[in-house]
């Protein structure tokens, strides 16, 4: 099958692409082996956990081609371990990581020919993890369904970085203390849709949401970690139990330290403190490595780096995004091809 695609106009929204993968667990929570199936809809029971109760997570990742043709992953098994955190936070079934990431393979050595030419885009992974047996008052599944798909997407600057623009929020928050935000769980996204769509009818890119217990400290960006530059150092969000735990935030604070020396400090950070950055950023799977050129504090805006992207975010960047495409060294074990 030869795929008609035209690499330089995709975008990050969904394109069907040919196969996906299933697992589910029996009655008992004993997973039955996956296989790989035509793309397609899914039956579904009416009553099940992830419909009524929102008892599912997803994962993202993505299929990079490297400078040598190659098609890598990007440090796979710490999103089979996330997955698992997850599972165990909405109970339902884990699946071996080891399994998980073979199955990711599958799918995309099912869909190889969507794989965009290096530099036009990645091979995007969605994995979910849904409780699909009926229940009717709230309680686990007692099946669980794991399933993969793929979409390609194009580069997330397409014409370079730009910075953007965004506010924080002091009218929602996005996840409780104690609660789930810090899983990949599903509920945590809809609760961001309004103020995302009022922060864009604004004209902000996303929202900087803050800590729900003391409504002070940053804890994310809409679904991406925030990262400040202060003094020369790199400052984080210190992973409270309602942040995601983000595979590019703990890459780029391994990078920071290991390549930079880079003194990296996680921790508690109002949001009174981010006038005195020189850089912002966030980050993500999706959004690699976003820089923030504002942030409008209670109706005020406050400009970063003269709207430009920073020396430290650059670097960082072209770090990242080199060893994801193998033209810098890979000390770490990050890259795993799919042979
Ligand atoms: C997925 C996600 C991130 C980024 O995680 P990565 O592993 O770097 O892709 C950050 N915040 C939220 C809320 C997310 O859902």
């Amino acid at each position: 099958m030869a795929v008609d695609f035209n690499w330089d106009e995709i975008t990050f929204s969904f394109y069907k692409t040919d196969n996906m993968f299933v697992a589910e667990t029996d009655e008992k929570g004993v997973w039955k082996e996956g296989e790989i199936k035509p793309f397609g809809n899914i039956s579904i029971h009416p009553s099940a956990a992830v419909l009524n109760y929102g008892q599912g997570l997803f994962e993202g990742m993505k299929a990079l081609r490297a400078a040598d043709g190659s098609i890598n992953l990007f440090r796979p098994l710490e999103n089979g371990k996330r997955l698992n955190n997850g599972a165990r936070r909405l109970v339902m079934q884990e699946y071996p990581p080891e399994k998980f990431v073979d199955a990711v393979k599958k799918v995309v050595k099912a869909n190889i020919e969507y794989v965009p030419p290096e530099g036009k885009g990645a091979m995007y992974i969605r994995p979910v993890l849904w409780g699909t047996g009926p229940v009717l008052g709230v309680g686990p599944s007692a099946v669980t369904t794991l399933l993969i798909f793929v979409t390609p997407v194009g580069p997330y600057f397409k014409g370079g970085m730009k910075p953007i623009k965004l506010k924080i929020s002091k009218d929602y928050h996005r996840a409780a203390p104690r609660g789930i935000g810090g899983v990949k769980a599903i509920g945590n996204y809809s609760a961001t849709i309004l103020p995302g769509k009022i922060a864009k009818s604004e004209g902000f890119a996303e929202n900087i949401f803050l800590n729900a217990g003391d409504d002070e400290s940053v804890e994310e960006v809409g679904a991406a970690n925030f990262f400040a530059v202060i003094d020369g150092e790199l400052h984080t969000p210190e992973l409270t139990g309602s942040i995601l735990p983000g595979i590019t935030r703990d890459s780029l604070i391994t990078l920071a330290k290991d390549k930079f020396g880079m003194t990296v400090r996680e921790r508690h950070i109002p949001y009174t403190d981010l006038p005195k950055a020189s850089e912002l950023f966030c980050s993500g799977t999706a959004a690699v490595i976003t820089p923030i050129g504002s942030v409008t504090i209670e109706g005020k805006e406050h400009v970063f780096n003269n709207m430009e992207v920073g020396e430290t975010t650059k670097k960082l960047y072209d770090m990242l995004t080199g060893i994801q495409t193998k033209k810098e060294e890979d000390p770490y074990g990050w890259i795993e091809p799919i042979d």
